[in-house]
């Protein structure tokens, strides 16, 4: 059955650009509606500029230009961060709108109507060199128990304390210097203490559609000691918002019509639609349609918002209430909470900037990403780890290393895996739909895990099979037909199920598949029958580029430097530990005896030696080195030598390395070769010879 879905993200705040927490949620929220569009449902996915409110106001005013201009400004720069990050957002709008104030007036009024609005006198400072009252954060004095100056309105940072603003002593406004007023002021509340709003609430968190973290932070809300509160929905003027129906010189605070700005999205969405003749979808009908499924997502900072002012102000004005909010954590780097002044953030420009693939961190989120309220550590090994020996080594491999002998001896032609007894044992019934179901449930991460632990039989197939060894064979060639065959309908179920995630590369995945659509879930049962040339689908994280992204931009320089561009030194994060910098060659960088005898160097005779199949660098090499059994070790010294001129040849190898898995095996020592490291001074590796007579098990020292 087709369904009909309005998703949003929260609607970020337009006083500043996107850090890397909101890029995780709109890829999160993106990898949900990919699939959910792959499945055949029809999704609308919307968001827009949070823009109202006194920050914004004042930071305009500071910068001396419109609140206006300031929000145009924001918003001109969105579109590089949502395009960089491939975020498909079907409409990006704004609550400085007029469908935003006439839903929001819409709202507010049937509200009153219903009898939930109260108006009550509060008292509240005021500057009066400004005119304006002070939101909290704007008022500073001495904490009332410590006495320590400079303290914010709410709680002093010294000794912990929590006090209203008007128990500061010696309060003054940060805006003007000046000694505030208490002045009392008309405000319209939202009465969610109302027993009506109280009873829908515990129906509206408690029937099991929230995450269980959310359903029990709801539950602490409503059956508190306190109750729920009524809710202070106006500001007085000047203040940039919208104004509240006949009431002159009021405005909705900020937070009544920031998720209105969901809906006002949406009718913005549907009108460029039927002005483009695109769609004749009415925006009422819509919202109102008990068919239609509405789903916000957020962080979880503004639980409150979304789960009980925001069901509670649709459904008392005669709308229909969200079906669910899913919320996340937060991201930290490195196990740090992301911190601007600490500069420990990863910038999302910067990142591209760089030359950082947005699918490399797409893939990173969602394997880091399940539907828990979790924060989401952005660790920069583990990063290098996933993207390079999971995303590339594992999924990508597997084309790469099919491919050339399907179009060396098959034309790019395909069998018909179907009917092969080799895929049946891959294609497990149910498997597909298993990963479906972690999809649309948010557990990414796991739907990443199946799907590596299938790249991983895939490539085990292809090993076991050894097509290198089959070419070679003509009487082999049907068997060589077969195992390609089913890897590339791995690789092709591979690319349906990582789309929703991975969708540029993908795109490539279905030109190299010879796809005459774009790949939906339906096609799982179609696996494909020729390829195209292979192209080359996605290079390796470079680990310099981690640096790169976590040096603070020198304040001089326009444009970062291209990664790799050298090391920088003391500059680099202290996240970035792993990456030592090269010792300096006077003084510095001397070892003791000891240390060099703790290499064990022996003569190895190498008795045979081949290319390895899918690595343009490596060879393998079998070397005896005295022992009982003959050593495997990969060399990367394909561009130097042909395996045949090396047959026979005496060398220095380590014979203590830690055996090293390699995604072709795994090696059991190094080598021992020279060349230079600045490519300028001169290029060539040059393997070491021992002079004549040496014996293999020697030691060199
Ligand atoms: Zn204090």
């Amino acid at each position: 059955m087709k369904r009909r879905l309005f998703v949003t993200t929260a609607l970020p705040y337009a006083n500043g650009s996107f850090h890397i927490g909101h890029i995780m949620e709109y890829i999160q929220a993106d990898i949900w509606v990919r699939f959910q569009r792959m499945r055949g449902h029809e999704v609308h996915f919307v968001c827009a500029d949070d823009a109202h409110g006194a920050p914004i106001m004042l930071k305009a005013e500071s910068e001396g230009i419109t609140p206006d201009a300031l929000v145009g400004r924001i918003a001109a720069e969105r579109p590089r961060y949502l395009d960089g990050f491939h975020i498909s957002f079907d409409n990006w709008h704004s609550t400085h709108s007029a469908e935003n104030v006439e839903l929001s007036q819409d709202i507010y009024r049937k509200l009153k109507s219903a009898g939930l609005i109260a108006e009550k006198t509060i008292e509240q400072f005021f500057d009066p060199v400004k005119g304006m009252f002070l939101p909290d954060r704007y008022i500073k004095g001495e904490c009332p128990k410590c006495g320590a100056k400079d303290q914010y309105g709410d709680s002093c940072e010294s000794c912990g304390a929590v006090y209203a603003p008007t128990e500061l002593r010696n309060p003054y406004s940060t805006l003007s210097g000046a000694t505030p007023v208490l002045r009392q002021s008309e405000h319209f509340f939202f009465r969610l203490s109302d027993p009506r709003c109280v009873e829908f609430l515990r129906q509206w968190t408690q029937d099991g559609k929230l995450q269980p973290e959310v359903a029990n932070k709801t539950r602490e809300w409503l059956e508190g000691d306190q109750g729920l509160g009524d809710w202070d929905i106006s500001r007085d003027e000047p203040y940039f918002g919208i104004p509240i129906p006949d009431a002159p010189g009021k405005y909705f605070y900020v937070w009544l019509d920031a998720p209105v700005g969901y809906l006002a999205s949406l009718k913005n969405h549907f009108a460029k639609g039927q002005a483009a003749a695109l769609t004749t979808q009415d925006f009422d009908q819509f919202v109102s349609d008990p068919q239609v499924e509405q789903y916000h997502f957020i962080g979880k900072d503004i639980i409150y918002f979304h789960t009980l002012f925001w069901p509670a102000m649709l459904h008392f004005s005669g709308r229909k209430a969200p079906n669910n909010v899913f919320v996340h954590g937060f991201i930290t780097v490195s196990g740090e909470k992301m911190s601007k002044s600490r500069g420990t953030g990863i910038s999302p420009l910067r990142y591209l900037d760089i030359g950082m693939n947005p699918e490399w961190m797409r893939y990173y989120i969602a394997a880091k990403l399940n539907a828990r309220v979790e924060d989401v550590d952005f660790n920069p090994d583990d990063f290098v780890a996933r993207v390079n020996s999971d995303l590339v080594g594992k999924y990508v491999n597997i084309a790469s290393r099919s491919a050339s002998f399907l179009a060396r001896f098959f034309d790019g032609e395909l069998l018909d895996v179907r009917e092969l007894p080799s895929w049946r044992e891959f294609d497990e019934p149910g498997h597909s739909e298993e990963i479906a179901r972690c999809l649309e449930s948010r557990e990414f991460g796991r739907a990443l895990r199946m799907a590596m632990e299938f790249a991983d039989r895939i490539n085990q197939h292809f090993d076991a099979q050894k097509p290198w060894e089959l070419a070679k064979d003509p009487a082999s060639r049907a068997r060589l037909h077969e195992v390609c065959s089913a890897c590339i309908a791995g690789f092709h179920a591979l690319t349906v199920w990582l789309k929703p995630i991975l969708p540029m590369l993908a795109a490539q995945a279905e030109t190299f598949l010879s796809c005459t659509q774009p790949l939906t879930w339906d096609d799982l049962g179609r696996p494909p029958r020729r390829i195209a040339r292979y192209e080359h689908l996605m290079t390796r994280v470079d680990p310099k580029m981690l640096d790169a992204l976590f040096e603070p931009p020198a304040p001089s320089a326009p444009a970062a430097p291209p990664a790799g561009a050298g090391k920088a030194g003391a500059a680099k994060s202290a996240s970035n530990p792993a990456q030592a910098t090269d010792t300096g060659s006077e003084g510095e960088g001397l070892i003791q005896i000891g240390d060099f005898a703790k290499v064990d160097l022996r003569i190895a005779k190498i008795v045979a030696a081949e290319a390895v199949e899918g690595s343009d660098k490596l060879l393998r090499l079998t070397l005896d080195c005295g022992e009982p059994q003959p050593r495997n070790v990969f060399a990367g010294i394909k561009s130097a030598y042909s395996p045949e001129s090396l047959v026979g040849k005496s060398t220095v190898m380590v014979a203590n390395l830690a055996p090293r898995k390699m995604k072709f095996g795994v090696s059991e020592g190094m080598v021992l070769a020279a060349s230079f490291d600045d490519p300028s001074r001169g290029t060539g590796i040059f393997l070491l010879s021992p002079d004549y007579g040496a014996a293999p098990g020697m030691k060199v020292k």
